[in-house]
């Protein structure tokens, strides 16, 4: 952190209420590739997150008054500063959550081009007038803004999956608190300071550290925060929309995923290779769209099975600040969970082809490569999220649909096939919120982001993100005034 370019960028302290509050002591945070200490940030209390719902609702109540061509102001500067900070915010990313540099840069700039994207959408959102059912009267349509919003976001995208939440939001007029992951909480830390600087007004954007459980608690029973957007596990996500049963909370959920990637006989090899590569190895792993299960048709599995191993012994693993490819995992039990899924293939006929099996002493894993895989294996039901790529074989196109959705999971799914009809079956018959055809990275601020099935509910990115913020209110217009 010393070698920040802007070194007041490095927060130790929570955002509330325009002010950095809270002692730097209750949290300390660790570089996942050697463990040394980045900093700590505070454990707040429920007094603290009190403040900061309350601060969230006045903060609310002048910024839906805003002219949205102000909103959409505030976002222009925001992302300005975003920009000319990449670099240092590029660097917080690789020193808490440990991924490449590179990749780092590359998700300052799609944290960005959420904010771009909102920025211009926050002055697009229109209501309607259509007609009515009775005389001398219009029916009129508007949208408006859900209010206080809580936003939690996971430590494996920590600026996107927080400005893929708060752009929309603010566009839309709301206020957020987010409770960043606390193995990540220097981006979001440093991403709050830029919105400060932006001119941001005091309670529209707070970062509030401390205890997940009892801080998760206190947002979701909340009367006043009427809208939690959380991006983490399917099995946290289940928890938090029980505890918003009780006060009727809109929900957004982006969960964990278990994505098929489909390589059929007719497809190109090369191309098939270079997405794998992508929705494979992008953050050695540890994203929620990465191809886990990845079915090859038999024409080609052994051929296939090889070039991969040609490309994964390519990558360069080590320290996410040097310029390599495979970066340490978050932690030793990320390692751990990688490790058991690799001795429960090899119990069930697993042959490793390339890699070694964890050691279970260190989170920096050699990628992998299995083949032989069947559907009883722990990482055909488990997201794996590590650098691991089970093949498994198929013969028929209905045979590879059936197994690609037996799981509860629906987020992300991806088919090779130089056949457009198949491609199109495909999309239609796979149970994911998204497809990827001939694609491999599917992410974009211009696209709906989201899944189907116990991967989540609503959608993040594109138009549909900026709804999950908006009530529809019906106002019927009559009496002498038409
Ligand atoms: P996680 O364990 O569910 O944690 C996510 C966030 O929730 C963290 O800030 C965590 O804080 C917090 N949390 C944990 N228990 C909580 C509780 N009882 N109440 C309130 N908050 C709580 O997930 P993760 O391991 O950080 O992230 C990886 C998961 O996220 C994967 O399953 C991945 O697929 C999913 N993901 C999904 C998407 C998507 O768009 N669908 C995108 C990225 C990631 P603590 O760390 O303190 O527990």
């Amino acid at each position: 952190m010393q070698k920040l370019n802007d070194s007041s960028l490095f927060k130790q302290q929570c955002l509330i209420d325009g002010q950095w509050l809270g002692k730097p002591s209750g949290h300390t945070v660790y570089n996942p590739y050697d463990s040394s200490v980045l900093g700590q940030v505070p454990n707040l209390d429920s007094a603290d997150i009190e403040r900061a719902i309350a601060s969230a609702q006045i903060a609310f109540e002048s910024w839906r008054g805003c002219l949205a061509a102000e909103r959409s102001k505030m976002l222009q500067r925001w992302h300005q500063l975003i920009l000319e900070n990449s670099n240092d915010l590029a660097r917080i990313i690789t020193l808490e959550q440990g991924k490449p540099l590179k990749e780092a840069q590359g998700e300052v700039a799609y944290a960005a081009s959420f904010v771009a994207w909102y920025a211009e959408q926050a002055t697009r959102i229109n209501g309607e007038i259509v007609p009515s059912h009775l005389p001398n009267s219009k029916i009129l349509i508007e949208k408006q803004p859900v209010g206080v919003v809580a936003a939690i976001t996971p430590w494996n995208f920590p600026a996107a999956m927080m400005t893929r939440k708060c752009a929309p939001a603010i566009a839309a007029g709301c206020s957020v608190i987010v409770k960043p992951s606390p193995d990540t909480p220097f981006t979001a830390l440093a991403l709050a300071e830029l919105a400060q600087r932006a001119g941001f007004p005091k309670g529209l954007l707070q970062v509030v550290c401390g205890d997940a459980a009892s801080i998760g608690q206190q947002l979701c029973i909340s009367e006043q925060v009427t809208k939690l957007s959380f991006t983490g596990s399917t099995h946290v996500g289940k928890l938090l929309m029980v505890q918003s049963a009780n006060t009727v909370k809109r929900l957004s959920l982006e969960l964990g995923g278990n994505a098929p990637f489909i390589v059929f006989d007719d497809a190109d090899i090369e191309q098939a290779l270079d997405g794998l590569m992508i929705a494979k190895f992008r953050n050695s792993g540890q994203t929620c769209v990465a191809a886990n299960r990845i079915f090859v048709q038999s024409g080609i599995y052994h051929r296939f099975a090889a070039a991969l191993v040609a490309r994964v012994e390519a990558l360069k693993i080590g320290n996410g600040l040097d310029s390599l490819d495979i970066a340490p995992l978050i932690h030793l039990e990320a390692a751990i969970k990688v490790k058991q899924q690799v001795e429960d293939a090899l119990q069930k006929g697993g042959e490793l082809l390339s890699g070694s099996i964890p050691s279970g002493e260190t989170n920096l894993l050699t990628p992998m490569v299995l083949i032989n895989a069947n559907d009883e294996w722990l990482c055909s039901q488990q997201e794996t999220f590590g650098p691991m790529v089970p093949l498994y074989r198929f013969d028929t196109e209905q045979e590879v649909i059936e197994r690609a959705n037996a799981t509860e999971s629906g987020l992300a799914a991806y088919a090779y096939s130089q056949d457009i009809g198949r491609c199109l079956r495909l999309a239609n018959r796979l149970e994911a919120g998204m497809v990827g055809l001939n694609q491999g990275l599917l992410s974009s601020a211009s696209a709906p982001f989201g899944g189907v099935k116990q991967s989540g509910l609503g959608r993040e990115g594109a138009e549909q993100g900026v709804e999950e913020y908006l009530e529809t209110k019906y106002v019927l217009l009559g009496g002498n005034v038409l």
